[in-house]
């Protein structure tokens, strides 16, 4: 099948090698028969909800963030409409905290957000900076253990009820103080995650593809056929080490 991904500001928001994780998604994909088609959407071009079947938003510093959210807030309907429309989603730090309602800079910037997951962002005084571990569990009794670099000033918080993406074992995650991080709404996902996120936690990458190949056919998350990766566990276990060595550190 083709999987229609929408890389949203891929010329602001990319710090963290974030791009890695589309490279991620296109040969897992095609490994497994799948083609990914990748279109850029920029500032002041539209989203049209049922063109695609992935949206990707990665991180930035404050400075890209504030250029990009108004234009980004602005499409926050069509975004809604696509992501009711059963459309995946994954944000990635500068990117996550903009899919909420929004975000106040270090510097006390109000930035307008999307709306479209249940939580705020406040900056502190502190970075949050490290490496990070999590335990999820996006299928009920199937635990997985995500591993990943965080560095953001934003302080999140979710609303009551909100959904997180997984516990922290290692890190800081959403606000250094709920044990909690990111935040996952149905198809959509947002996390602090990056460094890439996605070559050492395939397993949340054959997720999210289930996802939008769920919405390209318009019929279940199909089962992926499993991979070797050992790469990738090894480079998850380097990471998930250094979480538990030196996660929830500011330096
Ligand atoms: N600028 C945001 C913060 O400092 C997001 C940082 C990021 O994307 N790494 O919280």
């Amino acid at each position: 099948m083709r999987i229609r991904v929408a890389h949203l500001y891929p010329d602001y928001l990319n710090i963290y090698a974030d791009r890695g994780n589309i490279a991620v998604f296109e040969r897992r994909a095609s490994w497994r028969g799948h083609e990914l088609e990748v279109d850029a959407i920029g500032m002041g071009e539209a989203i049209v909800p049922g063109a695609h079947d992935l949206y990707y938003v990665g991180g930035g510093q404050d400075r890209e963030q504030l250029l990009v959210a108004p234009d980004l807030a602005a499409k926050a309907e069509p975004l809604r409409e696509a992501l009711d429309g059963g459309a995946a989603l994954l944000a990635v730090c500068g990117g996550y905290q903009l899919l909420g309602r929004g975000y106040r800079g270090f510097h006390g910037e109000d930035m307008p957000g999307v709306g479209v997951l249940p939580l705020e962002t406040v900056a502190g005084e502190r970075r949050m900076i490290g490496d990070v571990l999590l335990e999820c569990e996006l299928e009920p009794g199937r635990p997985r253990s995500l591993a990943g670099f965080e560095n953001h000033a934003g302080r999140t918080k979710l609303d009551p009820g909100a959904e997180p993406l997984g516990r922290v074992v290692a890190g800081f995650g959403n606000d250094g103080e709920s044990g909690y991080e990111g935040c996952r709404l149905g198809r959509a996902i947002g996390t602090y995650l990056h460094g890439p996120l996605l070559p050492r936690n395939p397993w949340l990458a054959d997720w999210v593809l289930a996802q939008a190949l769920a919405h390209a056919s318009g019929g279940e998350p199909p089962e992926l056929e499993p991979l070797g990766d050992e790469l990738e566990a090894d480079a998850h276990a380097v990471s998930a080490g250094r979480a538990h060595s030196r996660g929830g550190r500011s330096r």
